[in-house]
């Protein structure tokens, strides 16, 4: 929402890992109404704003402008004066070859209130995950920072090569790919050994990262022939022979697997950080949206009568928030659930209660509407009354097993629809064979999902190319009731479940393919 007085904050996303942004820059990204972002921001990093908030890449005003930096300092303006909390999302850290300086002068000039908050830059990022590190007590004392984007056989250039080929540290090189070439020519030609140890960093911190080094005389070469491209870091140096024994971050399970996620955006942040702490990169492309129920009416009469349950029971973590929100905007509070007994699918559904200071009687070992059906039923006495708080579709096992012994009544605390745009650039990504698997939570997500796919992308799944990862047998089921095959399933029902069992499958029940 606009606040009278606007407010630009220009912050720094980090080098692309979305687990790299400070908590500062996460505070402001969640009460943001305007996010201005550069490309290389990661886009999952986006979902961290708040729905309604407009999301706008620097790109976009760039076609639409032949200078691009002059459109994106007016709308920063223009957009804090007309009160709008912006936030200016730069890749790295907005200080270093980010153009932060120009636009914080900009502001600072037209009187806008500014703050500025530092990142993660590539060349720290960097480092830090191919297991280089810039200084080291053996090798290195200290690190030059330096763009590769001016020509160093210009007589214009503002950089000193003949200095920094003496220069008795780490040399990191921002920008430089398209010159490398001439760059290592240069640096060896002004009297830097070529036998000297460096390295590419392409994409460094996300999954797809890639590590190449080489001798300083052999690094283009090797480079080009590895098709190693922007956007990517050269760094120069003995501490480069480090790679080997340090380089962590490329070993890891997942590294380099394109993993669809297809949750809900507001409940996909922790499955996208446990997925980018073991290398993978996830995309992100919620299949369903969840939103207000279409009719409060009967939600608002079950609250009215909870006196007149026992148990109440709740099937997923948005009906526990929904419900218990809906009770609060009533002008009520916990009390009102007085002696009501209190039932939870699973261990996220009851950790969201806890949220609300409740703890669940009732949590099935096993994550299913039959499992907790079959922990209920012994709990509950003949005629016991139900109120079972679910979205507006899913299955109807509890109701019906349930209803068996006691009183049922459910009510729709929230709605759950398809939300896959059917142009939405990520189906293209699955289309092209750029995906390597697509993750499923729950049957309602598989269905919203591979109903919006094409001929080709079902081709791809089925010629194993790409492929389903699904929670429970349920959620397979429902997939193999589209005809598709699916090839990793969770062992147990959770987010969790469905890493471990990516793992498992690329450490080994995997086949070549
Ligand atoms: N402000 C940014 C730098 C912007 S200049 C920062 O602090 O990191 C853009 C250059 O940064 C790219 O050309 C590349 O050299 C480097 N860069 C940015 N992200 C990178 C990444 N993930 N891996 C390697 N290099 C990266």
């Amino acid at each position: 929402m606009a606040s009278a007085l606007g407010h630009v904050a220009l912050v720094g996303a980090g080098p692309g890992n979305p687990g790299l942004l400070t908590l500062r820059g996460l505070e402001l990204l969640r009460q943001a109404d305007l996010v201005l972002y550069d490309k290389l921001v990661p886009e999952i990093m986006l979902a961290h704003a708040p729905d309604g908030a407009q999301r706008l890449c620097v790109t976009e005003l760039a076609n639409r402008h032949v200078e691009r930096y002059q459109p994106v300092q007016e709308l920063l303006i223009a957009e804090a004066r007309a009160g709008k909390r912006v936030v200016r999302l730069k890749g790295g850290d907005p200080y270093l070859f980010g153009r932060g300086g120009e636009e914080a002068q900009a502001l600072h000039d037209a009187g806008v209130p500014f703050e500025v908050v530092p990142g993660v830059t590539a060349a720290l990022g960097a480092a830090v995950f191919a297991g280089i590190p810039l200084t080291h007590r053996a090798h290195s004392s200290c690190v030059a920072i330096i763009t590769g984007h001016e020509n160093p056989l210009k007589p214009e250039t503002m950089l000193d090569w003949d200095n920094l080929a003496h220069f008795p540290g780490t040399l990191v090189i921002y920008m430089g790919m398209s010159r490398l070439d001439r760059l290592a020519a240069t640096l060896i030609q002004k009297g830097k050994s070529p036998d000297t140890p460096a390295a590419v960093v392409q994409n460094a911190t996300t999954g797809e990262q890639h590590t190449l080094t080489a001798p300083l005389a052999e690094l283009a070469l090797k480079a080009r022939n590895a098709g190693l491209t922007s956007p990517a870091l050269i760094i120069i140096g003995p501490v480069v022979s480090l790679h080997g024994s340090l380089g962590w971050f490329e070993s890891l399970p997942l590294l380099g697997q394109r993993v669809l996620v297809t949750r809900p955006k507001r409940q996909a942040a922790e499955f996208v950080g446990q997925l980018t702490a073991l290398g993978a990169a996830p995309l992100l492309l919620p299949a369903v949206d969840v939103g207000p129920p279409e009719d409060w009416a009967p939600v608002d009469a079950a609250i009215d009568r909870l006196g007149t349950f026992d148990w109440l029971v709740f099937t997923s973590v948005n009906g526990v928030s929904s419900f218990l929100d809906r009770l609060e905007a009533l002008g009520k509070d916990m009390r009102a659930l007085g002696a009501l007994r209190i039932a939870a699918i699973g261990p996220r559904t009851a950790q969201k209660l806890v949220e609300y200071h409740l703890r669940a009687d009732v949590v099935p070992a096993r994550f299913h509407s039959e499992d907790l059906a079959e922990a209920l039923l012994p709990r509950m006495k003949a005629g016991s009354r139900v109120l079972l708080a679910r979205a507006n579709r899913g299955r109807e096992v509890l109701r019906e097993v349930l209803g068996m012994h006691a009183e049922v009544e459910q009510v729709a605390v929230y709605t759950q629809v398809d939300a896959v745009p059917a142009d939405h650039a990520m189906l293209d990504q699955v289309r092209r064979g750029e995906v390597d698997f697509i993750t499923f939570t729950s049957s309602n997500i598989a269905r919203a999902m591979l109903n919006r796919l094409d001929d080709v992308s079902r081709d791809r799944i089925l010629e194993g190319h790409t492929r389903l990862a699904s929670i429970s047998p349920i959620t397979s089921a429902a997939i193999a009731e589209l005809g598709l095959p699916v090839a990793v399933e969770a062992k147990t029902a959770t987010v969790e479940g469905i890493v471990e069992a990516l793992v498992e499958f690329r450490r080994g029940g995997s086949d070549s393919g």
